[in-house]
């Protein structure tokens, strides 16, 4: 009994005293369980007693989680189309499928030298693009063609080209055809509207394609949009406007447009569609049509 009873009470003691340090253990545990929970649940619920102080730290936390999905361009940005009236008078298409009509003559004309005239309203801009290019070094430049009435037009066209094929032994559809890469169809010509003109380094130059790319057509291409003009029919825009190169025909699309026409290398078209495609689409024929399609100016 006596040897038995110490080492039963140490056992017991034992017992005891690791029972105990579990109980703490289990405490401390608890304890450390309830903190972390309560610190969560401070930390999720936007309605703690803290609230002041906490909303600023979970708002800054919660933006970059709960912003708006990606506003990121995923294209190349390009700048802003220009807020212009794609209806005005200045963006007017002027083709085949979008003739004048015989009828139409601009309100009021200023002449603009060489014999020419243009619409009033963007004569002055031309005479200054035309005071500017002979300043750069083109001192005889020269307007070949500014307004051409329908009466003009179709003098040209017929008379000057299609009677005189015919009369070489073309039939009627042979020489419309080869009139039309020369001249626009009368009522479809953009000359009639007054907003555009033919300028060459001097009078009689040849009105070819090649002569574009250097000397004043080169300066027309680079500085025209600055006088609100653009070349009406680039190099490599014949498929969408049906008409071949002319770094001679500057057309009056208003300052802002022709700046974005030109940095962008586009044609009037182009320009149009990006607004509204139903611009350039061909009308449906009221009548039966003249079968000439495009032309040049
Ligand atoms: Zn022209």
């Amino acid at each position: 009994m006596s040897t038995r009873a110490p080492s039963t009470g140490r056992r017991t003691r034992r017992r005891r005293s690791s029972v105990a340090t579990r109980l703490v253990g289990m405490l401390l545990a608890l304890g450390l369980v309830v903190t972390v929970l309560v610190l969560l649940v401070r930390l999720i619920s936007p309605d703690g007693e803290d609230d002041n102080r906490s909303q600023a730290p979970a708002a800054q936390m919660s933006v970059p989680m709960t912003a708006p999905p990606t506003a990121v361009p995923t294209a190349v940005p390009t700048p802003a189309l220009p807020a212009v009236d794609v209806t005005g008078w200045e963006l007017r298409l002027i083709d085949f499928d979008h003739p004048l009509g015989e009828d139409f003559v601009p309100a009021s004309l200023t002449d603009v030298g060489d014999g020419q005239q243009m619409d009033s309203r963007v004569a002055p801009a031309f005479l200054r693009l035309m005071q500017d290019a002979k300043a750069a070094g083109f001192g005889d430049a020269y307007v070949c063609s500014g307004y051409r009435d329908y009466a003009t037009q179709h003098v040209i066209y017929f008379d000057n080209h299609v009677d005189v094929y015919m009369a070489q032994g073309m039939s009627e559809e042979e020489a419309n055809a080869k009139a039309r890469l020369a001249v626009n169809y009368p009522g479809t010509s953009e000359h009639q509207s007054g907003l555009c003109a033919d300028v060459l380094e001097y009078a009689g130059q040849d009105m070819e394609p090649y002569i574009g790319g250097s000397g004043l057509m080169l300066w027309l291409e680079q500085h025209c949009a600055e006088y609100g003009f653009v070349v009406r029919y680039p190099d490599n825009k014949t498929g969408i406007t049906g008409v071949e190169y002319e770094p001679w025909h500057l057309r009056y699309v208003g300052v802002e447009a022709a700046r974005y026409i030109m940095d962008h290398g586009l044609c009037l078209e182009e320009f149009l569609e990006m607004y509204d495609p139903g611009l350039t689409a061909t009308p449906v024929p009221t009548a039966v049509p003249t079968p000439i399609p495009g032309g040049v100016g």
